[in-house]
C-alpha cells in the first residue's frame, strides 16, 4: 500500500511538473506578430488610423462620417 502511495505521489509531482514546464512554454514564447497595417491619416482633421477604419472619399481618407462631410 505504502508502494501505491508513493507511485502515485511521483505521478502528481510529474504531472505538476510538467503543467508548470508546459505553461513556464507558454510565457516565454513572443507574442504574435501584430498584422501590420496601413495608418492613414484623416484629410479634415490630421488624425491617424488603421487604414480599414478610415473612410474613403474622392480619393481622401477621413476618421469618421462627419470629417469626410466636413471636408466636402
Ligand atoms: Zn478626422
Amino acid at each position: 500500500m505504502g508502494k501505491l502511495i508513493m507511485l502515485v505521489a511521483v505521478f502528481a509531482a510529474a504531472w505538476w511538473l510538467l503543467k508548470r514546464y508546459v505553461r513556464s512554454l507558454h510565457q516565454d514564447a513572443p507574442p504574435p506578430p501584430a498584422v501590420a497595417e496601413d495608418m492613414v491619416r484623416c484629410a479634415h482633421c490630421g488624425v491617424h488610423l488603421p487604414r480599414s477604419e478610415s473612410l474613403a472619399l474622392d480619393g481622401k481618407l477621413f476618421c469618421s462620417e462627419e470629417h469626410s462631410r466636413l471636408e466636402r
